[in-house]
């Protein structure tokens, strides 16, 4: 048993939380027993955070991040369940596979390892992955995504949706028109012309993201939008939702932060697919984000190994680490200036994104006979991002030496501390 004493839960006043058996078994004042304590001091306590796009690369890229290390830089960042993409080598588009991802992260033990399911073969894009398979597998997959790629070909998606809606399952898009994209470096604009690099334009998102919800309202299935990054995107989620299509969606957290003048750089640290976008972009998508527009803040955590990521701009690897900063970069986008409070953060980072993957024990509410997934922050403690301290086997951090607000003292899957005194505890 463990006594949380004088914790704030969503920042509200002040108390004390029994956990027994892994559950929460009592909220009150002044609790006493022989329960091993933890002293809260005050720290804002949240329901574990969920993560619907984690970049685990296991099987197959070890050297980058493994089942293990991807874990460990999860349960710091106060996850308690995460959602691993499927663009492992090999693919993860079979029961096979995702069961082998799912036994990985059991065997981890320190957040739930979810397997997400190819939607396509090989993600090749032209044959439908065997959905049913992976969904009645011990991994028990929900959440289906080519990610990386887009599944471009509209009768095939249609086919995917029409699949997945018998599963109770979702489609994660990837969107992302690949023949307005070849080649592509960094954001169309102003900029990309003047940088002599290939743009990226926000209509090869649009455009995809405009006919999956037209395909998902057509039939009558449920669809996800991955990484969000233009302002036009948001719109048409707005509209789409307006409507009443069953489409959700995420933000990540460097595009609610980070804009393309990081490209002036060349540092291919700022290089990730979707690109950053523009100051306009990063507001329509934190007012997205504030309105539910939005649903989820989800990673894209993506651990590149040293020799595919510092390399000549054009020739890096896209993608960022993201799951050991994500909560402070939300604490300082959304929270700090008043665009979100806490319980919105647990909306966004644990509740919805709960629901759209079908978990039914992360996403609840901290509340007595409720699992106890929770974390423990300190919102005003302030430190400097150092890459070579970081849980994960890579060190591609867009935030290296950025003071970000915001600790996660303390993580408790199904009442077992996963972290504490903000140290991993194995
Ligand atoms: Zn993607």
């Amino acid at each position: 048993m463990t006594l949380i004493r004088n914790v704030r839960p969503y920042g509200e006043d002040a108390v004390d939380i029994r956990i027994t058996d892994g559950r929460i078994a009592e909220i009150g004042h002044g609790l006493t027993g022989d329960d091993e304590v933890v002293d809260g001091g005050g720290l804002v306590a949240l329901p574990g955070l969920v993560d619907l796009h984690t970049h685990l690369r296991e099987p197959g890229r070890e050297d980058a991040e493994t089942v293990e290390t991807g874990s460990r830089a999860a349960a710091l960042g106060g996850y308690t369940a995460v959602h691993a993409m499927a663009n492992t080598d090999p693919v993860a588009d079979t029961a096979g596979v995702v069961e082998q991802v799912w036994r990985l992260g059991q065997e981890a033990g320190l957040v739930d390892v979810v397997p997400v399911g190819a939607v396509t073969v090989g993600l090749g894009g032209t044959q439908l992955a065997e959905l049913g398979a992976m969904a009645d597998s011990a991994a028990r997959v929900r959440v289906f995504s080519d990610d990386g790629h887009c599944v471009a070909d509209p009768a095939l998606m249609r086919r995917a949706l029409e699949y997945v809606k018998a599963l109770d399952g979702v489609v994660a898009q990837h969107a992302e028109e690949p023949r307005l994209t070849v080649g592509a470096q960094m954001n169309e604009g102003e900029r990309s012309a003047r940088l002599g690099l290939a743009g990226w334009p926000a209509a090869a998102e649009e455009a995809v993201i405009a006919r999956d919800v037209l395909l998902a309202q057509h039939v009558g299935a449920r669809l996800h939008v991955c990484h969000v990054s233009t302002a036009g995107s948001v719109d048409i989620l707005r509209w789409a939702k307006a409507r009443g299509v069953q489409v959700t969606a995420e933000v990540t957290p460097h595009h609610l932060l980070l804009t393309d003048a990081l490209a002036e750089t060349y540092d291919p640290v700022y290089k990730v697919n979707p690109p950053l976008r523009t100051d306009a972009d990063v507001a329509a998508l934190r007012a997205g984000l504030a309105d539910g527009t939005i649903d989820a803040v989800a990673t894209d955590h993506a651990p590149h190994a040293v020799e595919d990521k510092e390399s000549e701009w054009a020739a890096a690897r896209p993608g960022m680490l993201g799951l050991e900063q994500a909560l402070s970069i939300v604490v300082q986008t959304m929270v700090e200036p008043g665009l979100l409070d806490w319980r919105g953060v647990a909306d966004r980072m644990s509740v919805r994104p709960a629901a759209i993957g079908r978990l039914e024990t992360h996403g609840r509410p901290l509340a007595v006979g409720e699992p106890a997934n929770l974390l423990l922050l300190d919102p005003a403690h302030r430190a400097t991002v150092d890459p070579a301290a970081l849980a994960s086997r890579s060190r591609n951090s867009p935030y290296a030496g950025r003071e970000l607000p915001g600790r996660v003292v303390a993580t408790f899957l199904r009442g077992v501390a996963t972290v504490l005194d903000g140290k991993a505890v194995k």
